[in-house]
């Protein structure tokens, strides 16, 4: 028999209340959406911005984003406050960064393997939604 052991999966406490603007981003820029942790260091999809988009779950203004890893849904659309800036020094987004790596890293075993959080899934029409947004508009905000 395999040993299976439960994985404890942190909420994102975090996110959902991080307060940035959709004019933080810009079409070329490359983002990362943390999902989890890997190797002691927070894990994610890395992405790029590709033009504004409506975020349906939401109803607010979000980014459809490139997922080179994405096959066949490699064009998906994200609000704002899923992205974390990688191509420059931004002090917001690391802040952020810095906030989740705090919480999340010591909560999760440091295993080489990435641990997804499953904070977000994707809808039919490829919008990511992160799970509070996803209740949020369950229970009609
Ligand atoms: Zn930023």
């Amino acid at each position: 028999m395999p040993e299976t052991r439960p994985v404890y999966l942190p909420a994102d406490i975090h996110t959902p209340d991080r307060d940035i603007t959709h004019q933080h981003f810009r079409p070329g820029e490359h983002v990362v959406v943390l999902k989890g942790v890997a190797g002691g260091e927070l894990w994610g999809d890395a992405m790029k911005v590709v033009t504004p988009s409506w975020h349906t779950p939401t109803d607010e203004d979000g980014w459809r984003l490139f997922d080179p890893s994405g096959g066949a849904r490699s064009y998906i659309t994200a609000h704002p406050r899923y992205l974390v800036h990688l191509s420059k020094r931004c002090p917001e987004c690391l802040t952020h960064q810095q906030a989740m790596r705090r919480y999340l890293v010591p909560r999760i075993d440091d295993s080489d393997e990435a641990v997804d959080c499953r904070w977000y899934s994707l809808t039919a029409l490829n919008q990511l939604v992160h799970i509070a947004d996803a209740a949020a508009a369950r229970s009609g905000r």
